[in-house]
Protein backbone atom coordinates (compact mmCIF):
# COMPACT_ATOMS: atom_id res chain seq x y z
CA UNK A 1 0.00 0.00 0.00
CA UNK A 2 1.34 3.07 -1.08
CA UNK A 3 1.93 5.66 1.68
CA UNK A 4 -0.16 8.50 2.10
CA UNK A 5 1.01 11.65 2.37
CA UNK A 6 1.53 12.79 6.04
CA UNK A 7 -0.69 16.23 5.74
CA UNK A 8 -3.69 14.01 3.52
CA UNK A 9 -3.82 11.22 6.13
CA UNK A 10 -4.41 14.14 9.13
CA UNK A 11 -7.01 16.23 6.79
CA UNK A 12 -4.72 19.64 6.96
CA UNK A 13 -2.80 22.07 4.43
CA UNK A 14 0.95 22.40 4.16
CA UNK A 15 0.20 25.68 5.95
CA UNK A 16 -1.41 24.22 8.98
CA UNK A 17 -0.39 25.84 12.32
CA UNK A 18 0.88 23.59 15.16
CA UNK A 19 -2.33 23.72 16.80
CA UNK A 20 -4.16 23.38 13.54
CA UNK A 21 -2.11 19.81 13.54
CA UNK A 22 -2.61 18.75 16.80
CA UNK A 23 -6.20 19.22 16.82
CA UNK A 24 -7.15 17.76 13.82
CA UNK A 25 -4.94 14.87 15.15
CA UNK A 26 -7.34 14.69 18.46
CA UNK A 27 -10.66 14.89 16.01
CA UNK A 28 -9.08 11.80 14.28
CA UNK A 29 -8.18 9.70 16.64
CA UNK A 30 -11.32 10.40 18.91
CA UNK A 31 -12.97 9.44 15.48
CA UNK A 32 -10.74 6.22 15.06
CA UNK A 33 -10.97 5.31 18.44
CA UNK A 34 -10.96 1.50 18.31
CA UNK A 35 -13.59 1.57 20.81
CA UNK A 36 -15.98 2.96 18.52
CA UNK A 37 -15.67 0.66 15.58
CA UNK A 38 -16.76 -2.07 16.98
CA UNK A 39 -17.15 -3.76 13.20
CA UNK A 40 -13.61 -3.47 12.48
CA UNK A 41 -11.54 -2.40 15.40
CA UNK A 42 -8.35 -3.70 13.31
CA UNK A 43 -8.74 -1.62 10.71
CA UNK A 44 -9.32 1.55 13.14
CA UNK A 45 -6.41 0.84 15.22
CA UNK A 46 -3.78 0.33 11.96
CA UNK A 47 -5.81 4.08 10.56
CA UNK A 48 -5.22 5.51 14.67
CA UNK A 49 -1.62 3.76 13.75
CA UNK A 50 -1.48 5.80 10.96
CA UNK A 51 -2.63 8.60 12.24
CA UNK A 52 0.11 8.68 15.05
CA UNK A 53 3.10 8.46 12.59
CA UNK A 54 1.98 11.52 10.56
CA UNK A 55 1.32 13.17 14.31
CA UNK A 56 4.79 11.95 15.05
CA UNK A 57 6.37 13.94 12.64
CA UNK A 58 4.38 16.73 11.50
CA UNK A 59 4.08 18.02 15.23
CA UNK A 60 7.56 17.97 15.57
CA UNK A 61 9.50 21.52 13.48
CA UNK A 62 11.96 20.17 12.77
CA UNK A 63 10.95 16.56 11.15
CA UNK A 64 8.40 18.69 10.16
CA UNK A 65 11.05 21.09 8.08
CA UNK A 66 12.90 17.53 6.44
CA UNK A 67 9.70 16.05 5.55
CA UNK A 68 8.35 19.23 3.77
CA UNK A 69 11.77 19.60 2.19
CA UNK A 70 12.80 15.68 1.13
CA UNK A 71 9.38 13.53 1.79
CA UNK A 72 9.23 10.64 3.73
CA UNK A 73 12.79 9.19 3.23
CA UNK A 74 14.05 12.20 5.09
CA UNK A 75 12.24 10.75 8.48
CA UNK A 76 12.13 7.09 7.87
CA UNK A 77 15.73 6.87 9.86
CA UNK A 78 13.78 8.09 12.87
CA UNK A 79 11.74 5.13 13.29
CA UNK A 80 12.91 1.38 13.34
CA UNK A 81 13.27 -0.94 10.18
CA UNK A 82 9.58 -1.91 10.54
CA UNK A 83 8.92 1.73 10.05
CA UNK A 84 6.64 3.63 12.60
CA UNK A 85 6.09 1.65 15.60
CA UNK A 86 4.81 2.43 18.82
CA UNK A 87 7.81 2.63 19.97
CA UNK A 88 8.72 5.82 18.17
CA UNK A 89 5.59 7.43 19.40
CA UNK A 90 6.26 10.75 21.93
CA UNK A 91 3.14 12.46 21.94
CA UNK A 92 0.93 9.91 24.81
CA UNK A 93 0.74 12.69 26.83
CA UNK A 94 -1.44 14.53 24.09
CA UNK A 95 -3.43 11.50 23.87
CA UNK A 96 -4.00 10.37 27.63
CA UNK A 97 -6.69 13.06 28.33
CA UNK A 98 -8.56 11.66 25.56
CA UNK A 99 -8.12 7.75 26.01
CA UNK A 100 -6.86 7.81 29.32
CA UNK A 101 -9.84 6.56 31.08
CA UNK A 102 -10.94 4.33 28.09
CA UNK A 103 -11.21 0.63 27.09
CA UNK A 104 -8.99 1.75 24.43
CA UNK A 105 -6.18 2.09 26.62
CA UNK A 106 -6.97 -0.41 28.95
CA UNK A 107 -7.55 -3.24 26.57
CA UNK A 108 -4.06 -2.59 25.28
CA UNK A 109 -2.19 -1.99 28.24
CA UNK A 110 -0.06 -4.78 28.93
CA UNK A 111 -0.30 -5.97 25.41
CA UNK A 112 2.96 -4.58 23.18
CA UNK A 113 1.89 -2.30 21.90
CA UNK A 114 0.32 -0.38 24.74
CA UNK A 115 3.57 -0.76 26.37
CA UNK A 116 5.14 1.27 24.54
CA UNK A 117 2.82 3.73 23.52
CA UNK A 118 1.80 4.22 26.78
CA UNK A 119 5.46 3.24 28.20
CA UNK A 120 6.82 7.36 28.95
CA UNK A 121 3.34 8.10 30.25
CA UNK A 122 3.21 5.26 33.01
CA UNK A 123 7.25 5.86 34.01
CA UNK A 124 5.78 9.77 34.29
CA UNK A 125 3.32 8.23 36.42
CA UNK A 126 5.05 6.19 38.39
CA UNK A 127 4.45 7.95 41.52
CA UNK A 128 2.92 6.02 44.62
CA UNK A 129 -0.53 8.51 43.76
CA UNK A 130 -1.10 6.21 41.01
CA UNK A 131 -0.95 2.92 42.49
CA UNK A 132 -4.44 1.39 43.02
CA UNK A 133 -4.94 0.36 46.76
CA UNK A 134 -3.64 -2.10 48.63
CA UNK A 135 -5.95 -5.38 49.35
CA UNK A 136 -5.66 -7.93 52.54
CA UNK A 137 -7.48 -11.19 52.27
CA UNK A 138 -7.30 -13.96 55.13
CA UNK A 139 -7.73 -18.00 54.18
CA UNK A 140 -8.03 -20.76 56.36
CA UNK A 141 -6.14 -23.55 55.55
CA UNK A 142 -5.62 -27.42 57.11
CA UNK A 143 -2.80 -27.45 59.33
CA UNK A 144 -1.46 -30.07 57.05
CA UNK A 145 -0.74 -27.26 54.31
CA UNK A 146 1.87 -25.84 56.61
CA UNK A 147 4.15 -28.54 55.78
CA UNK A 148 3.33 -29.33 52.03
CA UNK A 149 2.10 -25.82 51.16
CA UNK A 150 -1.16 -25.06 48.97
CA UNK A 151 -2.61 -23.45 45.90
CA UNK A 152 -5.75 -22.15 47.12
CA UNK A 153 -8.15 -20.26 45.10
CA UNK A 154 -9.08 -16.64 46.78
CA UNK A 155 -12.02 -14.76 45.69
CA UNK A 156 -10.40 -11.48 45.63
CA UNK A 157 -12.59 -7.66 45.38
CA UNK A 158 -11.64 -6.66 41.99
CA UNK A 159 -11.73 -3.08 39.78
CA UNK A 160 -11.76 -3.86 36.30
CA UNK A 161 -12.74 -2.94 33.01
CA UNK A 162 -16.82 -3.37 32.31
CA UNK A 163 -16.64 -5.99 30.04
CA UNK A 164 -20.37 -5.31 28.72
CA UNK A 165 -19.22 -1.61 27.29
CA UNK A 166 -15.31 -2.36 27.11
CA UNK A 167 -15.35 0.53 29.71
CA UNK A 168 -16.36 3.40 27.54
CA UNK A 169 -19.22 3.54 29.75
CA UNK A 170 -21.49 3.81 26.89
CA UNK A 171 -24.47 1.17 26.24
CA UNK A 172 -23.32 -1.32 23.68
CA UNK A 173 -24.17 -0.53 19.87
CA UNK A 174 -24.62 3.31 20.74
CA UNK A 175 -22.25 5.52 19.85
CA UNK A 176 -20.14 8.56 22.11
CA UNK A 177 -21.03 12.03 20.70
CA UNK A 178 -19.05 15.02 20.33
CA UNK A 179 -19.47 17.11 24.13
CA UNK A 180 -22.08 20.30 23.38
CA UNK A 181 -20.85 22.67 25.52
CA UNK A 182 -17.09 22.47 24.66
CA UNK A 183 -17.59 21.04 21.10
CA UNK A 184 -14.62 18.28 21.69
CA UNK A 185 -12.27 20.44 23.28
CA UNK A 186 -12.85 19.48 26.58
CA UNK A 187 -11.90 23.10 27.96
CA UNK A 188 -13.75 26.44 28.12
CA UNK A 189 -12.47 29.58 27.38
CA UNK A 190 -13.99 32.36 29.11
CA UNK A 191 -12.75 36.06 28.22
CA UNK A 192 -13.49 38.64 30.23
CA UNK A 193 -12.88 42.54 30.09
CA UNK A 194 -11.86 44.50 33.20
CA UNK A 195 -10.92 47.97 31.89
CA UNK A 196 -8.33 47.67 29.08
CA UNK A 197 -7.70 44.18 30.62
CA UNK A 198 -8.80 41.23 28.65
CA UNK A 199 -8.68 38.05 31.02
CA UNK A 200 -9.04 34.81 29.09
CA UNK A 201 -9.85 31.89 31.87
CA UNK A 202 -9.38 28.44 30.36
CA UNK A 203 -11.59 25.78 32.90
CA UNK A 204 -12.17 21.70 32.47
CA UNK A 205 -15.07 21.56 30.71
CA UNK A 206 -17.64 20.22 33.83
CA UNK A 207 -20.34 18.90 31.13
CA UNK A 208 -17.77 15.67 30.06
CA UNK A 209 -14.78 16.57 32.37
CA UNK A 210 -12.13 17.64 29.72
CA UNK A 211 -12.91 14.06 27.69
CA UNK A 212 -14.12 16.38 25.37
CA UNK A 213 -16.96 13.53 24.21
CA UNK A 214 -19.81 12.40 26.13
CA UNK A 215 -22.39 9.14 26.73
CA UNK A 216 -25.18 9.09 24.86
CA UNK A 217 -26.87 6.22 26.89
CA UNK A 218 -24.91 5.01 29.46
CA UNK A 219 -23.88 1.15 29.99
CA UNK A 220 -26.72 -0.49 32.04
CA UNK A 221 -24.04 -3.07 33.40
CA UNK A 222 -21.53 -0.39 35.14
CA UNK A 223 -23.98 2.51 35.13
CA UNK A 224 -21.61 4.50 32.67
CA UNK A 225 -18.81 4.37 35.17
CA UNK A 226 -16.85 1.81 32.52
CA UNK A 227 -15.39 0.46 35.72
CA UNK A 228 -17.31 -2.57 37.73
CA UNK A 229 -16.42 -4.73 40.91
CA UNK A 230 -16.47 -7.90 41.31
CA UNK A 231 -15.01 -10.83 43.06
CA UNK A 232 -12.22 -12.04 40.82
CA UNK A 233 -11.07 -15.66 41.74
CA UNK A 234 -7.51 -16.00 41.98
CA UNK A 235 -5.11 -18.80 42.85
CA UNK A 236 -2.49 -18.28 44.78
CA UNK A 237 0.63 -20.12 45.90
CA UNK A 238 0.40 -21.04 49.61
CA UNK A 239 4.68 -21.86 50.07
CA UNK A 240 5.16 -24.61 52.83
CA UNK A 241 6.36 -23.67 56.14
CA UNK A 242 4.63 -20.44 56.74
CA UNK A 243 3.85 -19.39 59.89
CA UNK A 244 0.57 -19.29 61.39
CA UNK A 245 -1.17 -16.02 61.26
CA UNK A 246 2.16 -14.84 58.43
CA UNK A 247 1.14 -12.47 55.73
CA UNK A 248 2.16 -12.73 52.20
CA UNK A 249 2.44 -10.35 49.69
CA UNK A 250 1.76 -10.63 46.37
CA UNK A 251 2.71 -8.06 44.69
CA UNK A 252 0.08 -5.79 42.09
CA UNK A 253 -2.57 -8.08 42.74
CA UNK A 254 -4.88 -5.30 43.95
CA UNK A 255 -7.00 -3.00 43.07
CA UNK A 256 -6.70 -1.46 39.41
CA UNK A 257 -9.09 0.69 37.98
CA UNK A 258 -10.03 3.21 35.68
CA UNK A 259 -7.01 5.78 35.19
CA UNK A 260 -5.21 4.07 37.62
CA UNK A 261 -2.25 2.11 36.38
CA UNK A 262 -0.28 0.62 38.35
CA UNK A 263 -2.28 -2.15 41.05
CA UNK A 264 -1.87 -2.58 44.52
CA UNK A 265 -0.21 -4.90 46.49
CA UNK A 266 -2.38 -8.57 47.59
CA UNK A 267 -1.70 -9.40 51.46
CA UNK A 268 -2.85 -12.58 51.87
CA UNK A 269 -2.59 -13.75 55.64
CA UNK A 270 -2.79 -16.93 56.08
CA UNK A 271 -4.37 -18.95 59.44
CA UNK A 272 -4.16 -22.56 59.60
CA UNK A 273 -6.74 -24.52 61.46
CA UNK A 274 -5.35 -26.19 64.66
CA UNK A 275 -5.25 -29.46 65.10
CA UNK A 276 -6.49 -30.45 68.72
CA UNK A 277 -3.66 -31.51 70.76
CA UNK A 278 -0.77 -30.65 68.52
CA UNK A 279 1.10 -27.41 69.01
CA UNK A 280 3.59 -25.76 66.86
CA UNK A 281 7.02 -24.24 68.50
CA UNK A 282 8.90 -23.06 65.31
CA UNK A 283 9.77 -26.11 63.47
CA UNK A 284 8.71 -28.36 66.04
CA UNK A 285 5.42 -30.00 66.70
CA UNK A 286 4.44 -31.33 70.21
CA UNK A 287 1.91 -34.26 70.91
CA UNK A 288 0.83 -36.20 73.91
CA UNK A 289 -0.30 -39.68 74.02
CA UNK A 290 -1.82 -42.40 76.34
CA UNK A 291 -0.18 -45.96 76.40
CA UNK A 292 -1.87 -48.37 78.43
CA UNK A 293 0.18 -49.76 81.49
CA UNK A 294 1.20 -52.87 79.78
CA UNK A 295 2.87 -51.07 77.00
CA UNK A 296 4.77 -48.94 79.18
CA UNK A 297 6.15 -52.06 80.94
CA UNK A 298 6.86 -54.81 78.41
CA UNK A 299 7.28 -52.25 74.79
CA UNK A 300 4.72 -52.07 72.00
CA UNK A 301 3.57 -49.79 69.34
CA UNK A 302 1.29 -46.85 69.79
CA UNK A 303 -0.63 -44.93 67.04
CA UNK A 304 0.35 -41.20 67.25
CA UNK A 305 -1.35 -38.49 65.29
CA UNK A 306 1.25 -36.26 63.44
CA UNK A 307 0.76 -33.03 61.49
CA UNK A 308 -0.40 -34.31 58.50
CA UNK A 309 -1.72 -37.86 59.33
CA UNK A 310 -0.70 -40.14 61.93
CA UNK A 311 1.99 -42.69 62.37
CA UNK A 312 3.38 -45.84 64.37
CA UNK A 313 5.60 -44.50 67.64
CA UNK A 314 7.36 -47.87 69.10
CA UNK A 315 7.59 -47.93 72.55
CA UNK A 316 10.20 -49.50 73.99
CA UNK A 317 9.93 -51.70 77.27
CA UNK A 318 10.38 -49.94 80.68
CA UNK A 319 9.24 -46.88 79.12
CA UNK A 320 8.86 -44.38 81.94
CA UNK A 321 5.60 -42.11 82.50
CA UNK A 322 5.84 -38.58 80.76
CA UNK A 323 8.78 -40.03 78.64
CA UNK A 324 9.46 -38.08 75.31
CA UNK A 325 9.85 -39.05 72.56
CA UNK A 326 10.85 -37.28 69.25
CA UNK A 327 9.86 -38.50 65.65
CA UNK A 328 12.24 -36.91 63.54
CA UNK A 329 11.41 -35.56 60.45
CA UNK A 330 7.30 -35.08 61.34
CA UNK A 331 7.54 -31.33 62.00
CA UNK A 332 7.26 -28.40 60.04
CA UNK A 333 9.44 -27.66 57.18
CA UNK A 334 11.68 -24.95 56.73
CA UNK A 335 10.06 -21.42 54.56
CA UNK A 336 9.23 -22.36 51.29
CA UNK A 337 10.46 -26.03 51.88
CA UNK A 338 13.36 -27.90 53.12
CA UNK A 339 14.25 -30.47 56.12
CA UNK A 340 11.55 -30.92 58.36
CA UNK A 341 11.69 -30.22 62.27
CA UNK A 342 11.01 -33.08 64.79
CA UNK A 343 7.56 -34.17 66.57
CA UNK A 344 7.84 -34.60 70.05
CA UNK A 345 5.36 -36.67 71.71
CA UNK A 346 4.93 -37.14 75.63
CA UNK A 347 3.79 -40.17 76.99
CA UNK A 348 1.12 -40.76 79.63
CA UNK A 349 0.77 -44.05 80.86
CA UNK A 350 -2.25 -45.02 81.86
CA UNK A 351 -2.92 -47.00 85.23
CA UNK A 352 -5.58 -49.72 84.94
CA UNK A 353 -8.88 -48.46 86.78
CA UNK A 354 -10.73 -51.98 86.77
CA UNK A 355 -8.90 -54.72 87.80
CA UNK A 356 -10.48 -57.84 89.74
CA UNK A 357 -9.10 -58.81 93.03
CA UNK A 358 -7.45 -61.79 91.86
CA UNK A 359 -5.84 -59.48 89.17
CA UNK A 360 -5.16 -57.11 92.11
CA UNK A 361 -3.47 -59.75 94.12
CA UNK A 362 -1.53 -61.26 91.22
CA UNK A 363 -0.15 -57.63 90.13
CA UNK A 364 0.87 -57.32 94.66
CA UNK A 365 2.80 -60.40 94.36
CA UNK A 366 4.34 -59.89 91.57
CA UNK A 367 5.62 -56.34 92.08
CA UNK A 368 6.16 -56.82 95.46
CA UNK A 369 9.94 -57.98 94.67
CA UNK A 370 10.52 -54.82 92.15
CA UNK A 371 13.05 -52.85 93.21
CA UNK A 372 11.59 -48.95 93.98
CA UNK A 373 13.55 -45.84 92.75
CA UNK A 374 16.19 -46.02 94.76
CA UNK A 375 16.45 -49.29 94.52
CA UNK A 376 15.35 -50.93 97.46
CA UNK A 377 12.01 -53.38 97.74
CA UNK A 378 8.73 -52.03 97.58
CA UNK A 379 7.48 -54.31 100.18
CA UNK A 380 6.65 -51.13 102.18
CA UNK A 381 4.58 -50.10 99.83
CA UNK A 382 2.70 -53.10 98.97
CA UNK A 383 3.52 -55.05 101.78
CA UNK A 384 0.44 -57.54 103.18
CA UNK A 385 -1.74 -55.60 105.56
CA UNK A 386 -2.66 -58.54 107.73
ZN1 LIG B 1 -17.25 19.19 27.22
ZN1 LIG C 1 -20.31 -0.79 31.20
Amino acid sequence: MAKRDYYDVLGVPRTATPDDIRSSYRRLARQHHPDMNKDNPKASEERFKELSEAYEVLADEEKRRRYDQAGFSAVETDFGPQGFTWQNFTHAQDLEDLLGNSAFFEQLFGSGMADSLFGATRTRRSGPANRGSDIEVTVRLPLADAVTGAEPTLEVPHTGRCEDCRGTGAKRGTALETCPECEGRGQLRRTQTRGYAQLISITECPMCHGAGRRIREKCPTCEGSGIIRHLRKLKVTIPPGMEDGAVLRLARQGVASGGIMIPGDLFVQVIFEPVEGLRREGRDAFTETRVPLSTAMFGGEVRVPTITSDALLKIPPSTQPESQFRMRGEGFPRFRGGDRGDLIVTLHVEVPRSLSSRQKDLLKEALASVPGPDGTKRSGLFGRRS
